[in-house]
C-alpha cells in the first residue's frame, strides 16, 4: 500500500514536471527565458538516482537580464514605492497560493531533494507563513524624526536595492521564502540562484508569483552552478546586496567578492553544534531529542545537533538509548509514508560521509550503527571515543552522524562546547532549568535550546556567531536586514 503510494506521487511528480512547472528555463522580468547558451543540467531525484527533468544553466548575460529587470522594476518604483499596505497585501496573496500549491510543491521538494513528504509539507507550510508573517511586519515598517536646532530630521528606512538571494539545497523553499519574503517586504526586487542540486520548488514559488499583482521583474529566478551563475550574480555590480545560505567555505568566498563592490551581505553558513547532556537530565528523554537533533533531514541542516556532550556519569545509557533509537529508524524513499528519513542528496555526498566516518574509525574511534554501504542512503551513525579535536569531532559531515564526547563537569562541557570555529546553535538537555540558563549565557552560538532542539517560530531571530555566518533571518531583524537608513534633514 505504501510503496504504491510511493509510486503514485512519483508519477504524479512526472506529471509536474511535464505539464505545471516550467523547467529549463529562467524566471526574468515577468517571462520565462530560454538559457542564452543553451545549457541545461539534469535534475537527479536522489531516492533513485534517475534523471527527472533538466534545468538551465544561467551564465554573465542571463544573469546581468535578470539584474537588468530587476533593476528597472526598481528604477520605476512600482515595488519599492508601492505602500507597505499594499506590499502587504501582494505577500498575502503569494501566501495564500503557497497554500493551494502545498501538496504539488511539497511533491516536487521531496522527489527533488530527497526528504519525506511530511517535511517536504511542512516546509512549504512554513514558507506560506514567511509571506504572511512578513506582511504583518511590512505594514508596520516606519522611521523616526531628530530634532535639529532649526528644523528636524526623518530617519526613513527603506529599500537596499536589487539583491541577490542565493539558497542551499537542503530546506530550498523555506530557505528561500525565508529570505524572499522580507525582501520584498522591504521593497526590494530580487534575484535569486537556488541550489542546483535542489532547484524545482523556487521555479515553482516563482511561477505563483505570475498569478499575484506582484510587478513583473520584481523577483526573478536563474538556476544554475554555483561557481558560475552564483560567481556572476555576486560579481554584478548592480546588485546592492548578497545573502547567502550555504557552507562556510562558499561563504567565505561570496563575502571576498561581494567586498570588492562593497556589497552588503546576510551569511547563514555551516556549524558543528553542541548538545550537552546534563547528569541530571533524564535519559530516556534527552536521548531521544538527541537522535532527533541529529537525524532530521538526514543530518543535512545547519543547526544538526551532531556534537553530543555527555556527562561522564550518563554516556554509557545514552550512548545505549541513542544506538537503539539508530536502528529503529525507518530509512527509506521519501515518497513512501513509512520512511522517517529519506536519503543524502547524492550519491557523492553519501560517499563523502561514509569516508568521514571510515576515516575516523582509521584513527581509533569506535563506530556504532552501520552507516551503509552503497548509494545516496546512510543510517543513523552513533561515534564513541573520539577527541574533542578530531576532525569527525570538529568538521561539518553533513550527514545523519553524531559525535558522542564525554565531560568531566559544566566548565569542561562549556569549553569543548566553545573550542569550535562554528556558533551556530547549542543545547542543554538538564533536569534543572537555573543550570541550563546559567549555561546558555555561557555558550558562544546565536541559538540555544535548553530541553528541547531545533524548535521556534518566524518571530525568533536565527543565525550564526563565529564563522556560522553574519546577520539574522525572522522576525524584525530578519527585516531589518533588508533596509538601509537614510537620514533626510529638514531647515524651518
Ligand atoms: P554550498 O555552499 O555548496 O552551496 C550553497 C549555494 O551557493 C548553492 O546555491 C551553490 O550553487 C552556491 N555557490 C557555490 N559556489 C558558489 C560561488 N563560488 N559563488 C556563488 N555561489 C556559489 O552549500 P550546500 O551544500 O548547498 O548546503 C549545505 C551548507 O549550507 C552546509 O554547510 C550548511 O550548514 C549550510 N546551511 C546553513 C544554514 C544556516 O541557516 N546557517 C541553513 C542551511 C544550510
Amino acid at each position: 500500500m505504501s510503496a504504491a503510494l510511493a509510486s503514485e506521487r512519483r508519477e504524479r511528480v512526472s506529471a509536474l514536471l511535464g505539464e505545471w512547472l516550467p523547467t529549463g528555463r529562467f524566471l526574468v522580468g515577468g517571462e520565462w527565458i530560454e538559457p542564452w547558451s543553451g545549457g541545461l543540467s539534469d535534475v537527479v531525484e536522489p531516492a533513485t538516482g534517475a534523471t527527472i527533468g533538466r534545468i538551465g544553466e544561467a551564465g554573465e548575460v542571463d544573469v546581468e537580464a535578470a539584474v537588468g529587470a530587476a533593476e528597472r522594476v526598481r528604477s520605476e518604483r512600482s515595488w519599492a514605492g508601492a505602500s507597505p499596505f499594499e506590499r502587504a497585501r501582494v505577500l498575502r496573496q503569494i501566501a495564500a497560493l503557497l497554500v493551494r500549491d502545498t501538496e504539488r510543491l511539497a511533491l516536487l521538494e521531496s522527489a527533488d531533494a530527497g526528504k519525506p513528504y511530511v517535511d517536504a509539507e511542512a516546509d512549504v507550510e512554513y514558507a506560506a507563513a514567511c509571506f504572511d508573517y512578513f506582511a504583518s511586519l511590512a505594514v508596520g515598517l516606519d522611521g523616526s524624526t531628530r530634532h535639529l536646532d532649526e528644523g528636524f530630521a526623518l530617519i526613513r528606512r527603506e529599500p537596499v536595492g536589487t539583491v541577490g538571494v542565493i539558497t542551499p539545497f537542503n530546506f530550498p523553499i523555506a530557505s528561500a521564502a525565508v529570505k524572499l519574503a522580507p525582501a520584498l517586504a522591504a521593497g526590494c526586487s530580487v534575484v535569486h540562484k537556488p541550489s542546483e542540486q535542489a532547484s524545482l520548488s523556487a521555479l515553482g514559488l516563482g511561477k505563483l508569483t505570475l498569478e499575484t499583482d506582484l510587478p513583473p521583474g520584481v523577483l526573478n529566478v536563474v538556476t544554475g552552478a554555483g561557481p558560475a551563475t552564483g560567481r556572476a550574480l555576486v560579481a554584478n555590480p548592480r546588485v546592492a546586496k548578497i545573502v547567502f545560505t550555504g557552507s562556510t567555505r562558499v561563504g567565505s568566498e561570496v563575502a571576498a567578492l561581494a567586498a570588492a563592490t562593497v556589497k552588503r551581505v546576510t551569511m547563514e553558513l555551516g556549524g558543528k553544534s553542541a548538545n550537552i547532556v546534563l547528569d541530571d537530565a533524564e535519559v530516556a528523554a534527552a536521548a531521544e531529542r538527541s537522535h532527533r537533533a541529529y537525524t532530521f533531514n538526514a543530518g543535512q541542516y545547519c543547526e544538526a545537533g551532531s556534537r553530543l556532550l555527555v556527562a561522564a556519569r550518563l554516556h554509557d545509557d545514552v550512548v545505549a538509548a541513542l544506538i537503539e533509537a539508530a536502528k529503529r529508524t525507518n530509512v527509506g524513499d521519501p515518497l513512501d509514508p513509512r520512511s522517517e528519513m529519506g536519503p543524502l542528496i547524492s550519491a557523492a555526498a553519501a560517499r563523502r560521509v561514509r569516508t568521514a566516518v571510515a576515516e575516523g574509525a582509521d584513527g581509533g574511534v569506535e563506530i556504532l550503527g552501520d552507516p551503509g554501504e552503497e548509494g545516496s542512503y546512510v543510517r543513523p551513525t552513533v561515534v564513541v571515543g573520539a577527541a574533542p579535536e578530531s576532525p569527525l569531532a570538529r568538521r561539518e559531515l553533513f550527514g545523519p552522524v553524531v559525535t558522542v564526547l564525554r565531560f568531566s563537569d559544566v566548565d569542561h562541557a562549556i569549553e569543548i562546547a566553545n573550542g569550535s570555529e562554528f556558533g551556530l546553535a547549542a543545547g542543554v538537555q538538564t533536569g534543572e532549568l537555573e543550570r541550563g540558563l546559567r549555561i546558555a549565557e555561557r555558550l558562544e552560538a546565536g541559538t540555544v535550546w535548553i530541553n528541547d532542539w531545533a524548535t521556534g517560530n518566524l518571530t525568533i531571530p536565527v543565525g550564526g556567531w563565529k564563522r556560522s555566518g553574519v546577520g539574522r533571518e525572522q522576525g524584525p531583524e530578519g527585516l531589518g536586514e533588508f533596509l538601509e537608513l537614510k537620514s533626510v534633514l529638514v531647515s524651518l
